[in-house]
């Protein structure tokens, strides 16, 4: 009976996540003198950006919402909101993104509404928590689950596990929450802990808390159970770059890509990449765009560039060589070998 009230409890509370964060970016709106809002968010969920703006507009508020989907807070679009006049901007689907080289993330008010998935995430890690082998691990997830971390928590702590708690990352602000471009959450505790419990799905985060040489457990409420993401699988992507980098080594001229927006905008990585390729003799060209697609460097007669923005992309390319900054390292192997 408990049990089933505590379910029912937790069903009730999914219902309410979004929503009630809402409510309180709301209310916190309407003490301010602001005639115009705007709101961003992500594919997925536009529906429901359509939703928030017709609330704001019941409360006598113009809105102007942003048409491009964002992939996270690193793509704040506070300049395009005040461009069409408003006060203020809501941002929906992430937390406050930090920027790693110290850059201001937002001019305009700003307002943070994280999106929490409405899914049953707790009745998944409570069916199959008993496959987690391991008796010390660590918490850590994405943005959209981060919400029901105590709980996790809790609940893992119950049923014997010795559970450290992730911190802050580098771009974060949720203890153990997870981002593409930033696992520090899991780095800053590996060496306490034996394992990973990852509240999230797809591989692509997990991977990415794989790289501290753990196993990583994954709560995943779209498949329903929990799955293994091996230690330092993204080892086969790094050499698959070392190998790019290799075939392109004696190309004399490479490009260096970022984005202007604010949060992929790496002004001295780009600096710190540029200074490394001219000191193995390389003409260096410097790109920039707001939203980075491949076809657009095509034409230029270069074939290999260095990924300064999102550092999801760089596997993304299909015909031009894109690697990380970290593969330029390989430069430095091939001309000691010479
Ligand atoms: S992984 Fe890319 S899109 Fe996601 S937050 Fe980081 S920079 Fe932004």
């Amino acid at each position: 009976m408990e049990t089933e009230n505590v379910r029912r409890q937790e069903d009730e509370d999914r219902s309410k996540f979004n929503y009630e964060e809402f409510e309180q970016v709301l209310e916190e709106i309407k003490k301010k003198d602001y005639d115009k809002v705007g709101l961003q968010g992500p594919d997925g969920i536009k529906k429901q950006i359509v939703d928030y703006a017709s609330q704001l507009e019941d409360e006598g508020l113009e809105t102007v919402i942003i048409g491009a989907s964002t992939f996270g807070a690193c793509g704040i679009a506070d300049e395009k909101a005040e461009r069409m006049g408003a006060d203020a901007l809501i941002h929906v689907g992430h937390t406050r993104f930090l920027h790693p080289e110290g850059d201001d993330m937002d001019d305009l008010n700003v307002y943070y509404l994280p999106y929490r998935e409405d899914r049953d995430l707790m009745g998944v890690l409570r069916e199959h928590y008993g496959e987690i082998e391991e008796d010390t691990i660590g918490l850590v997830g994405v943005t959209q689950y981060m919400d029901r971390a105590e709980r996790a928590r809790e609940f893992l702590r119950d049923k014997g596990y010795e559970v450290v708690e992730g911190t802050t990352g580098l771009r974060t602000t949720e203890p153990g929450q997870v981002l593409g471009c930033d696992a520090g959450a899991a780095h800053n505790i590996a060496e306490k802990v034996d394992a990973f419990v990852f509240l999230g799905s797809g591989h692509f985060h997990p991977s990415q808390v794989s790289e501290t040489g753990k196993k990583v457990y994954v709560v995943d409420p779209y498949e329903e159970h929990i799955w293994i993401e091996p230690p330092n699988s993204l080892d086969d992507e790094m050499q698959a770059e070392y190998a790019r980098v290799i075939k392109y080594k004696d190309e004399k001229k490479w490009g260096i890509v970022t984005s202007s927006k604010k949060g992929q905008n790496y002004r001295q990585m780009v600096q710190i990449a540029k200074e490394k390729l001219e000191a193995h003799g390389k003409d260096v060209y410097v790109f920039v765009e707001d939203r980075i697609f491949e076809p657009d460097y095509k034409g230029f007669g270069i074939d290999i560039f260095v990924n300064c923005a999102c550092p999801r992309m760089t596997k993304d390319w299909q015909d031009l060589a894109f690697v990380s900054t970290d593969a330029l390292d390989m430069l430095d192997e091939v001309d000691i070998k010479h």
